[in-house]
């Protein structure tokens, strides 16, 4: 976990750097870059620090990105002396000094433990802050600024990291190594507790059983009418029960415009369709037999918050 939250001054709000990042991609091009604030009210009213924003301004699918996304504290601000953003900043760069002999590129704290994705609604919920506010107020109390970072370090090991957006998730699998899958767990509410690589199947094993998984796969996009994007998935499916079934799914434009974030969705869609790139598609989803034809598979998923595409791992 990093400074989860800044105040976008652009926005005039506090923001989290998922918000920012569907910010910037919802401008036009040329895209103006945000500037942000210390969330915490108090300290902005005093000294108002700049905050930096990392990674922000990349798109996923085309960037190759190292760091996840992230806030971070600038050098030449100084924030108010009791600002907890500052300890909590000190306290994770410790924790990062400390995990730094593991070689990796994904911290412990940063990677996704739960993944609550949105069943309803469409748009993108705000991630709960899980008492972290009452646990800032409790951490502020103690007496010794020594207390206080450990309190913060023991806080940001231990509380899970949720999140309700696929492309996080699909972050961390990417940024985890082979091995590593196999042993970092990730929970699913109703579908359960597994490592990365048991929730994560390639559409060659996709299936009617009515299972929940995160399906990917190299796909061709194409627009049909201005109205759909089809996904067709190219490989077909090559499991036992249910082999040689195309498989496929749909987004809807009018989807894409009541979805936040649905600007940059949208851009990536048009990009692959353009250049004629097969980007790889990740799904949360139900794999389901086509009522119209026989041997045809389509991914059934909730809301576009668990939708997201590479094209820098695509193949041409
Ligand atoms: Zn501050």
């Amino acid at each position: 976990m990093a400074i989860p939250k800044a105040f976008c001054i652009e926005l005039n709000k506090v923001v989290n750097i998922y918000d920012a990042h569907d910010a910037y991609f919802s401008q036009p091009e040329p895209r103006a870059k945000l500037s942000f604030l210390c969330p915490d009210k108090s300290c902005r009213d005093e000294k108002s620090p700049l905050l930096i924003g990392v990674n922000y301004t990349k798109n996923p699918t085309v960037d190759q990105i190292k760091n996840k996304p992230h806030f971070r504290a600038h050098h030449e601000f100084r924030h108010s002396l009791k600002c907890p953003w500052v300890e909590m900043q000190e306290a994770r760069d410790e924790l990062e000094k400390e995990e730094k002999k593991q070689a990796r590129n994904l911290k412990n704290h940063e990677i996704v433990d739960v993944f609550e994705p949105i069943l309803t609604s469409q748009d993108v919920k705000d991630e709960e802050d899980d008492g972290f506010l009452v646990q800032t107020d409790r951490i502020g109390l103690l007496p010794t600024k020594r207390a206080r970072i450990e309190s913060w370090k023991s806080l940001i090991k231990n509380r899970p990291h949720k999140t309700s957006r696929l492309d996080e998730v699909v972050t961390c699998f990417e940024l985890l190594g082979d091995d590593e899958k196999k042993q970092v767990y990730l929970d699913i509410p109703d579908v359960g507790r597994k490592t990365y690589r048991q929730h994560f199947k390639s559409v060659r094993y996709a299936r009617p059983d009515g299972e929940a998984r995160i399906y990917y796969g190299v796909a061709r996009v194409s627009l049909w009418e201005k109205k759909r994007y089809y996904i067709n998935f190219l490989a077909k499916t090559e499991d036992n029960e249910f082999p040689d079934a195309e498989v496929s799914t749909y987004i809807t434009v009018e989807q894409l415009s009541r979805f936040r974030g649905g600007a940059l969705l949208r851009a990536q869609l048009e990009l692959s369709r353009e250049t004629k790139k097969h980007p790889c598609c990740y799904i949360f989803g139900v794999a389901e037999t086509s009522q119209k034809a026989g041997n045809k598979l389509s991914i059934d998923y909730s809301s576009l918050s668990v939708f997201t595409i590479r094209l820098d791992t695509a193949a041409t």
